[in-house]
């Protein structure tokens, strides 16, 4: 969406704080021993105690056959984004890495937000690649302000990640704010200068997902989870911006 009033800014604003603290909140609870579904009850339960709505359970994303069934994506290792925590939970084991995306409505305001995070003492591989993914996220903040393009998100993307790790193209960021997935698509990649042209006050969720191994990914039998293909470890994070004139305000930050 593209916000055009003091009013939605303030409750686009509130819509992300409230989604920073539960991400938060259910971050903190990841340890072994845990079960992805109580993950996801405890994040909906904080969403609806709050009095808003989860974004992602029963939304039927335009390529899925049925709604999805949970309010938090939990995907662990080597699945890549929408891992479903409530249908075979898995239980979390010391070593884990675990992807937590979550979004809610607020006054009819969507954010979305997903950090990657370590089950008790993982290896310092996985942790790079997991520091590598941040980093790769806030390049892209740092250029996504009017005038500027979509491509020169990818681009700062791109160049942030190097030769050390594969970016998934497949998926990427997207609008937000109104629907789950607005225009513009925005890969991970791209040229400067080419693509959308971003305007202020436009509301974005960039998300880079970087794989250890090669860059395919396959949907599992599900219809939601994505893996990677060759079984290696995927980290993903994600920040809903809105586009300024200058620096864009991040509106999930901790
Ligand atoms: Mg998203």
């Amino acid at each position: 969406m593209i916000i055009t009033s003091k009013e939605e800014h303030e409750i686009l604003r509130e819509s992300g704080r409230r989604l920073a603290r539960i991400r938060d909140l259910v971050s903190a609870m990841v340890a072994p021993g845990v079960s992805t579904k109580t993950l996801n009850g405890e994040a909906e339960r904080l969403i609806r105690d709050g009095g808003d709505v989860p974004a992602f359970l029963n939304y039927t994303p335009s390529e899925s056959a049925r709604p999805y069934p949970a309010t938090l994506c939990v995907s662990v290792n080597d699945e890549v984004v929408h891992g479903v925590p409530n249908e075979n939970p898995y239980i979390l084991n010391e070593g884990d890495i675990v992807g937590l995306d979550i979004g809610l409505v607020h006054r009819g305001i969507i954010t979305d937000t997903a950090v990657t995070v370590a089950v008790g003492n993982i290896d310092p591989k996985a942790q790079k690649l997991m520091d590598a993914t941040r980093q790769a996220l806030n390049a892209g903040i740092k250029v996504a302000k009017a005038g500027n393009h979509v491509g020169d998100i990818g681009a700062a993307i791109e160049k942030s990640v190097g030769n050390r790790y594969s970016i998934v193209r497949k998926l990427g960021g997207h609008g937000v704010g109104k629907n789950v997935h607005e225009d513009p698509f925005i890969p991970n990649f791209g040229t400067p200068g080419t693509g959308a042209e971003l305007v202020s006050g436009m509301v974005l969720a960039l998300e880079p997902m970087l794989n250890e191994g090669s860059e395919g990914v396959r949907l599992a039998p599900d219809g939601f989870t994505f893996k990677t293909v060759d079984g290696k470890l995927s980290a993903h994070f994600e920040h809903t911006i809105l586009v300024t004139d200058g620096e864009a305000e991040v509106i999930t930050k901790p």
